[in-house]
């Protein structure tokens, strides 16, 4: 079954008043497991939206979320906050660590609240840390670290606990292209071999040809990518 459905997704905000915003007007995708899907929208599109429909952040006014087969339709928030803890990992364009606390504490703090032991946690932040190249920055606290290294920390929790689905919106957005570039082959060194699905929000076609499919959000639809954005060079 696949990770993540969409079918037919609606969204408006400030429906009915002057303020109205239609952004979303009837999105379908599907993400298979173990399948990177790049979603590619000009500013304003919706992604954001999208994206926290698809992480069960916020509903969709018609249409429907299936997470790993399950409907989400009508489900309550308890329900909701369940699945998105065990199964969907966030990454944002600034890292969101905690200041006060060190990068390897950042990734031991949510497998600590999903129940699992410290010695377990701290094994799999260690791990992960290492697969991203800084498991010798594991005892700094964001603050020390760089902006790319702040983002390798971001996607080390993001997978803290093994989630099935991953949710990034412009993860390397922060970034200089060099490090950009870098920082996002960090990224898929974590996702890749794991079985684990993702849909990354970016601008750079580069990044995005490197995934194994491009949508693009246009007019609140999603559309096949063009040609030139889904080959290489
Ligand atoms: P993107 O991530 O593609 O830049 P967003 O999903 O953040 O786009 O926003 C899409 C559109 O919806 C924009 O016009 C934005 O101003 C508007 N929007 C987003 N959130 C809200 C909100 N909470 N209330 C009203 N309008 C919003
Ligand atoms: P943007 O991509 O527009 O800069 P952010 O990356 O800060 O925005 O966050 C995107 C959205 O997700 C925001 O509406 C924010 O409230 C929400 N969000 C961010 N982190 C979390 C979180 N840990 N849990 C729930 N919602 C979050």
């Amino acid at each position: 079954e696949p990770t993540l459905t969409l079918s037919g997704i609606t969204k408006t905000y400030n429906q009915g008043t002057p303020g109205e915003v239609r952004v979303l007007q009837g999105v379908d995708l599907t993400v298979n497991a173990g399948e990177v899907v790049a979603l590619v929208a000009p500013s304003g599109a919706g992604k954001s939206t999208l994206l926290q429909i698809a992480g069960l952040l916020d509903t969709p006014d018609a249409g429907a979320v299936q997470m790993l087969g399950q409907d989400m339709t009508g489900k309550g928030d308890r329900t909701r906050t369940n699945v998105r803890r065990n199964d969907v990992g966030f990454i944002y364009q600034f890292h969101h660590l905690l200041p006060e606390f060190s990068a390897l504490e950042n990734i031991t703090l949510p497998q600590l609240a999903n129940g699992v032991s410290e010695s377990v946690a701290v094994t799999r932040a260690m791990d992960l840390l290492g697969k991203v190249g800084v498991g010798d920055r594991a005892h700094h606290r964001p603050a020390a670290l760089s902006g790319g290294e702040q983002q390798r920390v971001a996607f080390c929790r993001a997978m803290a606990n093994e989630p099935r689905l991953l949710l990034a919106d412009e993860p390397t957005g922060n970034l200089d292209p060099g490090t950009s570039d870098q920082v996002f082959g960090a990224l898929m060194d974590l996702v890749s071999g794991t079985g684990l699905s993702a849909l990354i929000a970016t601008h750079n076609m580069e990044l995005a040809a490197r995934m194994d499919r491009v949508v693009r959000l246009e007019a609140g639809a999603l559309v096949a990518a063009s040609e030139e954005e889904t080959t290489d060079g």
